[in-house]
């Protein structure tokens, strides 16, 4: 296994680290992107953790490549806020739009170059999602007729049944959300697409905990599997 570190936006002040880890084996390419919104800190915080653990051998990844932007939007990061303009609503809506900020162009540039099988954006939000269908806490969000569809509702099987009680259980929500990282990845480059949105309404090390689960059974439906 051989991770580099690279900078995404690296000539402008948004500039922010990117790693790419290739196993020794051919397989799929896979992008993890958090920090989209500064203020989404369990998402971040596990991101950070998985290339941390990487890059002490504590764990690798058993065949293809990760490409993984820990914080995305470094400068809303740093004020813990989700970022003005809202950077996920700046990436082109159809092909050939340009992306109205700096880091969403530059994020949409690597993604062509890596060309990802698999796209999953980690976020936070409010509530309990399968208890109030206005909130996107606890949920996992792909679209209608989306290629990761069948992989989404694995995982939330998967999930859901270490999960007690009903407040706390992942939902599927299917839609486009136009500018966003999702929506682009999906419909301009024909990724598998899913955005992961956890709680704030639980504490921190429980957010971490749940991001981390869901990203390593994505990356086992997507064929390069965390071991340890
Ligand atoms: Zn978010």
């Amino acid at each position: 296994m051989r991770i580099t570190k690279h900078s995404l936006a690296g000539n402008t002040p948004y500039s922010t680290p990117y790693y790419v880890v290739e196993s020794k084996r051919p397989g799929p390419v896979v992008m993890i992107t958090a920090g989209v919104h500064g203020n989404e800190v369990g998402s971040i915080l596990a991101a950070k953790k998985l290339i941390e653990q990487l890059q002490n051998h504590e764990v690798s990844i058993r065949s293809g490549t990760l490409v993984l932007v820990p914080v995305v939007n470094q400068q809303a990061y740093r004020k813990r806020i989700r970022g003005k303009p809202d950077l996920n609503r700046t990436f082109p809506t159809k092909a050939g739009g340009t992306a109205a900020h700096p880091l969403s162009q530059a994020l949409l540039r690597l993604a062509k170059r890596y060309k990802p099988s698999w796209v999953f954006d980690l976020h936070e939000a409010n509530g309990y999602s399968n208890v109030n269908k206005r909130v996107l806490g606890q949920s996992l969000l792909t679209h209608k007729q989306s290629q990761a569809m069948r992989a989404v509702q694995q995982v939330k099987r998967h999930l859901n049944r270490s999960i007690e009680g009903r407040t706390r259980k992942f939902t599927i929500i299917k839609r486009h959300k136009q500018g966003s990282f999702r929506t682009a990845a999906a419909k301009l480059l024909r990724c598998r697409a899913v955005t992961v949105e956890t709680s704030w309404e639980m504490p921190l090390t429980t957010r971490i905990q749940y991001q981390r689960r869901i990203v390593a059974c994505f990356m086992r439906k997507a064929g390069i599997q965390i071991t340890e």
